[in-house]
């Protein structure tokens, strides 16, 4: 399953404990009938109540196609330097491009994008580095072509941010 597995790459990534929470439904009040997506900022809203009491960050996954007013879609929206994030898997699939399903592409691609979504969460702002999974991915091409880590002065600034001192 998909989501134990990110588990483990997100845990690696922060050394931090990660739990699977149950599953949510998506709140009905953020699907755009005229768009045929969801609003990625009302789910954030709907995430921020669900956070656990002991959690720091709250990271939903969906499967549903996300959008912001502006923009077309989004691979995931995030509360900079807040609680919660998302991101959402609908075209993070090759399928969705008319090509074969890609299981090691796929999950590399929500690997990133979680990454990326969480690091919002921590303060991080885009990364001019190509190298840096917090550069900004517009499209799947890009979100391919970055780095699949935090560079060394974004693991800095979210360290800082978190105020988990050394190491983290
Ligand atoms: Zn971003
Ligand atoms: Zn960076």
């Amino acid at each position: 399953m998909i989501l134990q597995w990110l588990r483990k790459e997100v845990a690696d990534t922060f050394l931090a404990t990660v739990r699977e929470m149950p599953p949510m439904s998506v709140p009905p009040a953020s699907f755009e009938a005229g768009r045929n997506q969801h609003s990625s900022t009302k789910i954030l809203k709907e995430l921020l109540g669900e956070v656990p009491k002991d959690a720091l960050k709250l990271l939903g996954i969906t499967g549903m196609d996300l959008c912001i007013p502006i923009l077309t879609y989004v691979f995931g929206e995030a509360q900079l330097g807040g609680t919660a994030a998302v991101v959402s898997t609908a075209r993070l699939r090759q399928e969705f491009y008319g090509g074969a399903p890609d299981r090691p592409l796929f999950l590399e691609r929500v690997r990133k994008e979680s990454l990326h979504e969480l690091g919002h969460t921590f303060g991080l702002i885009h990364c001019r580095s190509g190298e840096c999974v917090m550069h900004l991915s517009n499209t799947v091409v890009d979100v391919d072509a970055k780095g699949r880590n935090f560079c060394t002065y974004c693991r800095t600034v979210a360290a800082s941010n978190a105020g988990g001192g050394s190491g983290k």
